[in-house]
C-alpha cells in the first residue's frame, strides 16, 4: 500500500482486463443457500439441477449474443458439470447411505471433488476449483429457494468483492458495473477471461487491505496498471474525466458518411497508411463461430481443439472431429481456418489421457510433445483434419515445437495419413498448409531452421511470455513480470517475424497480446501479418489497427525493443 497526496490510498493488484473506472463502492456478497431436509428430496434435486442448467443456458446465450463466445464456453462446461448423471449419483448415494438432506448431500458431495482439485499440483487445474463451487453454490441456492444471483446495482458502481465466480462475473451488467476489483483470483481465471470477453476493466489478487475500504467510499480503479486508488481526490476524478472523454471522441471522431458500425467492421482492415493487416478469430467451438463471423473476423487463426477433448470421458472419435473441422471451415470459407492439434497436458488437462503424475507440468509431456508420444490419438485427429483439408481453406499448426527433430516426427506422421488416403482415393488437400506455433523461447531461437520446414509460423505469446519470463502465467504473484510484456519477449517476436518474412512466411500472433489494442502499434511494427483474437476484442483490434500509421508503428516498435 502506499499514500500519495494528503489522504489518496493506492492499493495494488493485478489488472486483468483493461480499462478505467471511478465511482461509489459496493460490496458484493453472496447469499448463502442452506438448502432443507424433508422428504421428496429427490425430487427437489432434479427441480434444482433443471432449474440451475436452465438459469446457466440463458447466461450463455446471453453471453454469445454479446460476442464473449470464450466466456459462454465456461458456462457451458458448468451447465454439462450439473447435467452429468454422474454427479446426480454421487448425491443420491450420500442421501441413501448418509442419510443426509440434499442439501447436505450436495455440499459434501461437491466439497470432495473442490477439495481434490484445488489440491492439484498446478495453479491453473488447482483454480478450476472455483467453478465447481461456483456449481455447487448455485445449486445449494436453488434448493433453498434464494433467487438473487449478485448486486442489485441502482446507480453506476465499482464492484469490489472477496471472489467472483465466473457465473457472477457473467451476470454483471456493464451498464451499472463499472468495473471489479477482488481480493482473490489471477490474470488466466475463468473469472479474468469472463472480465475481458465482456470487456469490465477488472483487477484481481488486491492488497487485503481493500477490505477496509467502506461501501459508498470513491475509488478509482484500473484495469491495466492493477492499481485500485481509494479516496480519490477531485482533482485526480476530473483528470480521470478528462481522458475518458478524449477516448470518447476519438471513438466517435468518424466521417458523417462511415458506414454503420456492423458494416465497417466486415471491411479489410488497413493502417493509416494503407497496409493490409488480417484480424481473425480465435475460437474454441462451433458456438464461438456466429459472434467471430459478426465482428468481421476473416478466418480462424487458431482452432484450440482442446474444448472438444476436455468437456468428456472419452476422447471424440475421427468422424466427430471431421465434422467439426468441417463444418468450421464451411463457415468461413473462403478464409482459412488453422486447427491447432491437440495441446492437452500442463494447463490444459484431457480426461482419459493417462499419463504419469510430474513435478513441473508446465515443463513436461505437453503439446506436441504428449501427441508424438502417443501418436494412435494424434494419428486420429491428423486424419480427421486431412480428411476436413478437402474444404481446401484448412491449415493445421503444432503447438508447443521446441525441436527441429518435434517437427520432422511430427510432419513425418502427417505425410503418412496422407498417403493412406491417397492411396485410397478419399479427397484431401495434398497441399494443406502446415504450420507451428511459436511459443517456447527454443522455437524463437531455432527458427531459421524451423521455418524451412513450415507453411507459417503463429506466435504463442501466453506461453511464450512464461517460457521466457521464467514466470508461471497462472501466478497471480509474478503477473507483473508476463504484462506488459517484456523487452525479452518482444525481441524474441521481432525474431521469429523477421526470420519468418526472410523464409517467405506470413507470422501471425494468436497469443492474448494480439487482442490488446495498446499493443498493436508495436506489433505492426515489427511486421505481424495476422492478429488472431477472441471474437470480443476483434473490433478493438481492428480499430487500433486502422488508427496507426506504420511510421508511428515502426517507432512504437524501436522503442520497445530497445
Ligand atoms: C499461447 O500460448 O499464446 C496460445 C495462444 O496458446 P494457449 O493460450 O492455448 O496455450
Ligand atoms: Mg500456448
Amino acid at each position: 500500500m502506499a499514500r500519495w497526496g494528503a489522504e489518496m490510498i493506492i492499493l495494488r493488484g493485478i489488472g486483468v482486463s483493461p480499462g478505467s473506472a471511478v465511482g461509489p463502492v459496493v460490496w458484493h456478497e453472496r447469499a448463502a443457500g442452506a438448502g432443507s431436509g424433508g422428504s421428496g428430496e429427490a425430487k427437489q434435486f432434479e427441480q434444482a439441477r433443471a432449474q440451475v442448467a436452465r438459469r446457466l443456458s440463458e447466461i450463455s446465450a446471453r453471453l454469445r449474443r454479446k460476442g464473449a463466445g470464450e466466456g459462454a464456453a465456461i458456462i457451458d462446461a458448468q451447465r454439462q458439470m450439473v447435467n452429468d448423471p454422474e454427479v446426480a449419483q454421487l448425491v443420491a448415494a450420500r442421501m441413501r447411505e448418509e442419510h443426509t438432506t440434499v442439501a447436505q448431500a450436495v455440499h459434501e458431495a461437491f466439497a470432495a471433488q473442490v477439495a481434490k482439485i484445488r489440491g492439484l499440483p498446478d495453479p491453473v487445474l488447482a483454480a478450476r476449483a472455483q467453478d465447481v463451487e461456483d456449481v455447487a453454490s448455485r445449486l445449494l441456492r436453488a434448493l433453498s429457494g434464494v433467487m438473487e444471483e449478485g448486486p442489485a446495482l441502482t446507480s453506476p458502481s465499482v464492484i469490489l468483492a472477496e471472489d467472483l465466480t465466473p457465473s457472477e462475473t457473467a451476470q454483471l451488467d456493464r451498464r451499472v458495473v463499472l468495473g471489479f476489483a477482488t481480493l482473490r483470483g489471477g490474470p488466466d481465471s475463468h473469472t479474468a477471461i469472463l472480465a475481458r470477453s465482456l470487456k469490465i476493466p477488472a483487477v484481481t489478487g488486491v492488497d487485503p487491505i481493500l477490505r477496509k475500504v467502506q461501501a459508498g467510499t470513491t475509488v478509482l480503479m484500473d484495469g491495466s496498471t492493477g492499481l485500485v486508488v481509494v479516496e480519490v481526490d477531485a482533482e485526480t476524478i476530473r483528470e480521470h474525466a478528462r481522458r475518458q472523454r478524449v477516448k470518447r471522441s476519438r471513438q466517435s471522431r468518424e466521417p458523417a458518411s462511415a458506414p454503420e458500425p456492423q458494416e465497417a467492421s466486415l471491411q479489410p482492415t488497413f493502417t493509416r497508411d494503407g497496409r493490409r493487416v488480417a484480424v481473425a478469430a480465435n475460437i474454441s467451438s462451433l458456438e464461438d463461430v456466429p459472434p467471430a463471423l459478426a465482428a468481421g473476423a476473416e478466418g480462424v487463426g487458431l482452432v484450440r481443439t482442446e474444448f472438444l477433448f476436455s468437456r468428456r470421458v472419452t476422447p471424440p472419435g475421427e468422424e466427430e472431429q471431421y465434422e467439426f473441422y468441417s463444418s468450421v471451415a464451411r463457415r468461413f470459407a473462403p478464409h482459412r481456418i488453422v486447427v491447432r492439434t491437440l495441446d492437452a497436458g500442463g494447463d490444459k488437462p484431457v480426461p482419459g489421457a493417462a499419463r504419469p503424475r510430474e513435478a513441473n507440468p508446465a515443463l513436461g509431456l505437453r503439446g506436441i510433445r504428449l501427441s508424438l508420444a502417443e501418436p494412435g490419438s494424434f494419428r486420429v485427429q491428423l486424419r480427421a483434419i486431412c480428411r476436413a483439408s478437402a474444404e481446401e481453406n484448412i491449415a493445421v499448426m503444432f503447438p508447443m515445437v521446441s525441436a527441429v527433430t518435434e517437427m520432422e516426427q511430427a510432419m513425418a506422421i502427417l505425410r503418412q495419413v496422407q498417403e493412406e488416403f491417397r492411396a485410397s482415393r478419399v479427397p484431401l488437400n495434398a497441399e494443406m498448409p502446415v504450420g507451428i506455433m511459436v511459443e517456447t523461447p527454443a522455437a524463437a531461437l531455432l527458427v531459421d531452421k524451423l521455418a524451412p520446414l513450415c507453411g507459417f509460423l503463429s506466435l504463442g505469446s501466453n506461453d511464450l511470455a512464461q517460457y521466457t519470463m521464467a514466470a508461471d502465467r497462472a501466478n497471480p504473484s509474478i503477473a507483473g513480470l508476463l504484462r506488459p510484456v517484456s523487452k525479452a519477449v518482444l525481441r524474441l517476436v521481432k525474431m521469429t517475424i523477421d526470420q519468418g518474412h526472410a523464409s517467405g512466411l506470413r507470422v501471425s500472433m494468436c497469443g492474448e497480446a494480439a487482442g490488446d489494442p495498446a499493443l498493436a502499434p508495436i506489433l505492426l511494427g515489427l511486421g505481424l501479418d495476422e492478429f488472431s483474437v477472441e471474437p470480443g476484442a476483434i473490433g478493438a483490434i481492428k480499430e487500433a489497427i486502422s488508427q496507426t500509421s506504420m511510421v508511428q508503428a515502426r517507432r512504437a516498435a524501436r522503442e520497445a525493443c530497445e
